[in-house]
């Protein structure tokens, strides 16, 4: 039995980028056994907004990778921002001289929907060249950066997954080892490095020998990719 479960969105909750009934099912799952779910995203604030306004059973989802806690209050969203004001201005001036060196390369439409990060789709960088210049621009810039499935999300100050989840726990009274989290891709390594009860669904196979911190369960095959394996594995603990 687990307090909280953790559990990334895309390729994870998601299978091909699609949100379909399995994902319902582990809703329910969890509604029945009252275990709460918490997203750990790197979507954007108004994913997290979008997220909470529809699936009622969810109260909380960490987005932008962990820059943002978004959170129901009674009738009210509220967000509880994790980086500092400072920071959040220097992303945005970071921006405006992006636009300048690399013109053609549009920050992804969820963009203008965040505030601690920014993101670019991938398939907007699938010229090799083009991606490494970029990434060399944001290592000159000192401004961080990391994939997911499907974007290079980059932003300013210390961000984390692991780092938005510990805050969220604290406040909740709750241990990392009372919790599990599920992930597929290389922006949830933070979590797999420090959490005991990690689960990597089937599809990480596809990055798994990239990952430096490898989740403690690893799921095979084609009936645990995505929320399949979710739903499998809470099957089974809870
Ligand atoms: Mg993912």
């Amino acid at each position: 039995m687990f307090k909280i479960v953790f559990s990334d969105f895309d390729g994870t909750l998601t299978y091909k980028e699609g949100l379909g009934p399995i994902f319902f099912d582990v809703l329910s799952l969890l509604e029945n056994k009252k275990t709460p779910l918490v997203i750990v995203t790197g979507r954007s604030l108004s994913w997290g907004h979008f997220l909470l306004t529809h699936f009622p059973f969810l109260t909380d989802v960490i987005v932008e990778g962990g820059g943002a806690i978004v959170s129901r209050n009674g009738k009210f969203i509220t967000e509880e921002c994790l980086i500092s004001p400072l920071e959040v201005l220097t992303l945005a001036d970071f921006c405006t001289d992006f636009k300048l060196k690399f013109p053609t390369t549009p920050l992804s439409v969820d963009s203008f929907g965040r505030k601690t990060d920014r993101a670019i789709e991938l398939h907007d960088l699938t010229d090799g060249i083009l991606f490494s210049h970029i990434e060399q621009f944001l290592i000159e810039r000192k401004i961080n950066f990391s994939t997911s499935n499907v974007h290079l999300n980059f932003w300013c100050g210390e961000v984390s997954k692991y780092k938005a989840v510990q805050h969220y726990m604290k406040q909740k009274g709750v241990k990392a080892e009372e919790c599990v989290f599920f992930g597929d891709s290389l922006n949830d390594q933070t979590m797999f490095k420090s959490f005991k009860n990690s689960v990597g669904v089937a599809n990480i196979s596809t990055i798994i020998d990239r990952l430096e911190f490898k989740p403690t369960t690893i799921l095979t095959g084609d009936d645990n990719v995505g929320p399949w394996g979710v739903l499998n594995y809470l099957k089974k603990t809870l």
